[in-house]
């Protein structure tokens, strides 16, 4: 049994992002191409003799407790295997928070991952992605990663060809989204349009960057772009930059633009950092889950 491991949680982009319906239960159904980005927190689990979890994190505005999803990983898992010793969480975040990339959801996967390694629980793949639904409805991705159709609250997974190669430029204005208010306030049936996901996929199928981009879109900026235009304006950035296309990711506040050249992307990037437009601005590539 090893008493360190050392871990990435990459955050995620969704590529396509519909809203199909909403469940009695207040749940919507939503249809989403995601796909994983170079973009990722770290995070090393220790064994320790004492029991209890001890989370530790570079951010002082995240909580330690059982509010942080690293914390409720571990603790159910261990809970339900009845390990008797303990383990310290130390998480150093890069991934913007509260901005939708799931970067909570993404340390969960990891440490799920990660808990079932060191204390030899023997889990499946499978069998972690089905419990991390009780954590949130994009953990099983998460613990899929790569490129997928995500169905029902995001926890129907199905896994697509990865897309194709690119530069993306992600950009987090100054504002925190709540995804509750995002949804919240989404009409649902009454949505103006609804990307053209099928499409996507079978551009994915044919490897074809192009029709990937022409289908691209989120129903969730109608909500978010009226009340944060920051998002339209780095969108409009992005764009008259030669991005293909430039998209909000998830509720928001996270604009990505996809770039043929490296150098195009880095340019703006510089520059929204500069101008104070979006302090956590990377360029990255695509994450193939076979990297
Ligand atoms: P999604 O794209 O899934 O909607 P998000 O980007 O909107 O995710 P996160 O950054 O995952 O949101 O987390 C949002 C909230 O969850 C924050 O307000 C934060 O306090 C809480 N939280 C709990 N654990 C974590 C964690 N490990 N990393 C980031 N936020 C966390």
């Amino acid at each position: 049994m090893s008493d360190q491991i050392n871990l990435r949680a990459y955050g995620k982009i969704n590529l396509g992002l519909d809203v199909v319906g909403k469940r009695p239960d207040g749940y919507h159904e939503v249809k989403m191409v995601m796909q994983t980005v170079g973009l990722y927190d770290s995070l090393k689990l220790e064994r320790k003799k004492e029991p209890g979890i001890h989370v530790a994190t570079n951010l002082y505005f995240l909580p330690t407790g059982e509010d942080n999803l690293v914390y409720r990983a571990a603790d159910m898992l261990m809970k339900e295997f009845g390990v008797k010793e303990g383990l310290s969480i130390g998480l150093h975040k890069r991934i913007p928070v509260a901005a939708g990339m799931g970067g909570g959801s993404s340390d969960a996967a990891a440490v799920l991952v990660g808990v079932n390694k060191m204390f030899r629980l023997g889990l499946s793949r499978k069998a972690l992605m089905e419990r991390g639904v009780n954590l949130g409805a994009d953990v099983p991705y998460c613990v899929m990663r790569g490129t997928a159709l995500a169905e029902g609250i995001g926890e129907k997974l199905r896994r697509l060809p990865p897309m194709p190669d690119c530069f993306i430029l992600l950009a987090k204005p100054p504002v925190s989204v709540s995804t509750r208010f995002v949804y919240g306030n989404l009409k649902v049936d009454s949505l103006p349009f609804h990307p053209d996901l099928d499409g996507m996929i079978k551009a994915l199928e044919k490897n074809n960057l192009d029709g990937v981009t022409a289908c691209m879109g989120n129903v969730l900026e109608m909500v978010t772009i009226p009340a944060y235009p920051q998002v339209q304006k780095l969108k409009d950035i992005m764009m008259d930059a030669g991005a293909r296309m430039a998209l909000m990711s998830g509720s928001g506040p996270t604009v990505f633009g996809i770039f043929d050249k490296k150098e195009a992307a880095d340019r703006i990037c510089r520059m929204l950092r500069r101008e104070g437009l979006a302090k956590q601005a990377y360029t990255v590539k695509p994450y193939n889950s076979k990297e």
